[in-house]
């Protein structure tokens, strides 16, 4: 087997090979550097790999025999399966797809006028314990890598391709399971991947990564990539953030706004979009808006309020809707672009903060039962 020290530190799968799928310009290039191959090779690659989705390293019949041959030895292209399928009222798509640890971690697919939205997960579980979001009580387990991220685009593509309802993938939300900016790396080398023109080449106006705001990696990701920014907010001080969102008592707002300028005055973004989630007698009031209003007045903005969708065992509710209407007119009297985010997929427990996939906790092993799913 062809490999360096490089190649060795890479992430392999169960049967010890590179996941190609997960490797990103940058990444090939150093492949191939390392293989003593062209430069050019890594485009056609990409090419093969993403656009034509093609498996078989036998058909890349423009790519030299030896370099083939190197491949094989070294390399294999997995796409997670799925082991669960569902289908909502309103269209929505939920996957739940198997990863080689024996997890599983939910993808989206939201069809709409236009567009058909995926929205991908970045880790099985998350670590973050958002009292609001069923993933956060879960638990975490582990990161996905580049190859499970991506995988997730290339299945939902294939599977719509293959049920030939002309349907398709137009637009990506890192907005599934965990949070992406806890998996910079793997997270930074598939989104290339999307916006790549050699591979799934999607605007970068079209591949939003949300976060709940991890200060330091936000300045990281200002340098290394420029997709839209989602940032999740629900709360227009620190007081009540640090109890919604209790990762905010470490970036607290004062760090939080002036990373998310920085990134817009560095990337060619023209504004933030805010996530809010709607959640009733919290933070839904008259006063909360015009303090929200207040907070964001020097940053370009748009505002996503979000209903809150329940799962068994939170202790919130969802505001009632009238209310939700009368925060946004509010925050749009005061010159924000206000919507007000549609509510798709929950008879499948596939909406915003409703998705669970399997996750075997390993914080908490052994202390409760461990493994949860909603299949
Ligand atoms: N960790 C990232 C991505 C997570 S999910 C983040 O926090 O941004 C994407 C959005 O769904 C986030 O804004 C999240 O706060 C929101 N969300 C989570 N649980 C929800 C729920 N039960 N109802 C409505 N929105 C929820």
């Amino acid at each position: 087997m062809t490999s360096t020290a490089a190649t060795e530190q890479r992430p392999r799968t169960e049967s010890g090979r590179l996941n190609l799928l997960g490797l990103d310009a940058a990444g090939l290039d150093e492949l191939l550097q390392e293989l003593d191959e062209k430069p050019f090779r890594s485009k056609q690659l990409r090419q093969w790999l993403h656009q034509r989705r093609v498996f078989d390293f036998d058909e890349m019949t423009d790519l030299a025999k030896g370099f083939r041959g190197k491949l094989v030895d070294l390399a294999e292209l997995r796409v997670p399966k799925a082991i669960f399928d569902r289908e909502s009222a309103d269209g929505t798509r939920k996957w739940l797809l198997a990863l080689e640890s024996g997890q599983a971690v939910e993808t989206v697919y939201i069809p709409e006028r236009g567009r058909g939205t995926l929205c991908v997960s970045s880790q099985v579980g998350c670590a973050l314990d958002c009292g609001f979001c069923s993933t956060g009580k879960q638990g975490f387990n582990r990161n996905l890598s580049a190859a499970e991220i991506i995988g997730q685009l290339h299945y939902a593509t294939q599977a719509l391709e293959d049920e030939g309802r002309e349907r398709r993938v137009t637009n990506v939300v890192m907005m599934g399971m965990g949070e992406p900016l806890a998996n910079f790396r793997n997270v930074v080398a598939a989104t290339n991947l999307m916006v790549d023109p050699y591979a799934w080449g999607l605007s970068r106006r079209r591949v939003t990564l949300s976060t709940v705001g991890l200060v330091p990696a936000l300045y990281r990701l200002t340098d290394v990539s420029n997709i839209s920014l989602a940032v999740s907010l629900h709360a227009p001080n620190d007081a009540l953030r640090d109890e919604i969102v209790p990762i905010n008592r470490k970036y607290p707002l004062r760090e939080l706004l002036p990373a998310c300028e920085h990134y817009l005055g560095n990337t060619p973004h023209h504004c933030i979009y805010w996530e809010y989630v709607m959640l009733d007698g919290v933070n839904d009031s008259d006063a909360q808006a015009r303090e929200l209003a207040a907070l964001l007045r020097h940053i370009p903005s748009k505002i996503n309020l979000i209903p809150f969708n329940p799962f068994p065992g939170t202790r919130y509710e969802a505001s009632p809707r009238e209310r939700i209407h009368r925060f946004a007119d509010i925050l749009q009297n005061a010159g924000f672009i206000t919507t007000i985010r549609r509510t798709r997929g929950q008879d499948i427990d596939g909406a915003c903060g409703q998705l669970v996939g399997q996750v075997i906790n390993r914080r908490n092993q052994g202390k409760r039962g461990t493994t949860s799913a909603n299949a």
